[in-house]
């Protein structure tokens, strides 16, 4: 099959919903150039920027701490605690240990939180329980298995907050690199009857651990600001990946991982294998997109990225004994499921009519009537 190549960065027909302008511009390039300028800042402007997010925070909370923080060890999470060192803030540090740590993410995440003293809560999932979900998730031949950690993680956060009553949440997400990923290649990560329905048909337990929020309560967070604040700081500064990687190895002796979330050993077999293979998505071209567009890197640069291999033979070999051993799978029955076709998640059930409702009623008009009656 052959594929279309925008001709500023390297996204590609491999993403469905791809359009071209006559000079065969790409959507993402077209809709990213008006919103970039949204996130560039002199030094002094992201100097006020983060003065004034200091001060929120600050004065936002007269308890233990201002923020949470959920960290990682990638690039972003790690950044916006140094950020909150350098704000002179407290907030909570929480870990979300999935069972895939690299050795590497618990090293960084160590000399991290050692040199700001921030506090640390670490939370181990059920491991059967998790294995379980994740295996389901494989057998369901959905895109996005990455919702299970993704969902649990904002369940948690939300859940740490409200013990702990800290108004804000500091969120590593941001703009300038992450702008442009193809949204048929994610599902939405509040879809807890997608979650549900997947280990139902596929799964051998309940659930009963795993952290979960339904998408109804996830958008009542939303309209009643129950849920915390999500600060999102890099969009405040001018947040470049390279820089920010720089800075981590400057300061804390941060190591990098060769990848986008490739913190954890799932995440980079699942991106750099399963979803090429399997569905013929290789998520280095949003990633590297976005670097171009942010003038990160130029597209030569990512052209000759993407001519590496995804994997280097050794490595991948490694890692899908150690991946397919601790999920329990064969090599054949996880060859088979390989070969098998994708579905969608709406395959199976889903609460995406509540989202769907949600985005057709949700006007600034029912916003303040409800902002007026909480006032009352
Ligand atoms: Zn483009």
């Amino acid at each position: 099959m052959d594929f279309q190549l925008c001709s500023q960065c390297v996204t590609d027909t491999s993403d469905p919903n791809i359009q071209f302008d006559s000079n065969g511009v790409c959507n993402h390039c077209i809709e990213a150039k008006s919103e970039l300028v949204k996130y560039r800042f002199t030094e002094e402007q992201e100097k006020n920027n983060l003065a004034k997010l200091a001060h929120q925070l600050r004065t936002g909370t007269s308890g233990k701490y201002h923020a949470v923080i959920g960290l990682s060890g990638g690039v972003d999470s790690s950044y916006v605690t140094h950020l909150a060192k350098q704000m002179d803030i407290r907030p909570l540090i929480v870990h979300f240990d999935n069972g895939w740590n690299s050795d590497k993410s618990v090293a960084n995440i160590k000399k991290i939180i050692s040199k700001c003293s921030f506090d640390l809560e670490t939370l181990v999932i059920n491991w059967p329980e998790f294995k379980d979900l994740q295996r389901s998730f494989f057998k369901a031949g959905v895109i996005d298995i990455e919702v299970l950690t993704d969902h649990a993680i904002m369940a948690t956060l939300f859940k740490l907050r409200k013990q702990y009553r800290i108004p804000y949440v500091l969120s590593g997400a941001n703009f300038t690199t992450e702008h442009g990923m193809p949204l048929a290649w994610l599902w939405r990560k509040q879809d807890a009857t997608n979650i549900k329905s997947i280990q139902q048909k596929f799964g051998t337990k309940p659930i009963k651990e795993f952290p979960m929020l339904n998408s109804f309560r996830f958008q009542m967070i939303k309209l009643f600001g129950t849920g915390g604040n999500y600060l999102e700081p890099l969009n405040q500064i001018n947040y470049s990946k390279s820089k920010a990687i720089k800075t981590l190895q400057d300061e804390y002796g941060w190591e990098y991982y060769g990848g986008k979330h490739y913190e954890s050993v799932f995440t980079k077999f699942y991106q750099a294998y399963v979803l090429p293979i399997k569905f013929g998505v290789d998520k280095r071209r949003p990633h590297l997109s976005a670097l171009i567009r942010n003038g990160e890197i130029t597209r030569d640069d990512a052209l000759y990225e993407l001519k590496k291999p995804n994997y280097e033979p050794l490595e991948l070999q490694l890692d899908m004994d150690f991946v397919l051993k601790k999920l329990g799978f064969s090599k054949s029955e996880f060859e088979q499921m390989m070969q098998e076709k994708p579905h969608s998640h709406l395959d199976y059930g889903s609460d995406q009519w509540i989202f769907d409702l949600w985005m057709k009623y949700r006007t600034d008009s029912l916003r303040k009537i409800l902002a007026f009656i909480r006032r009352k």
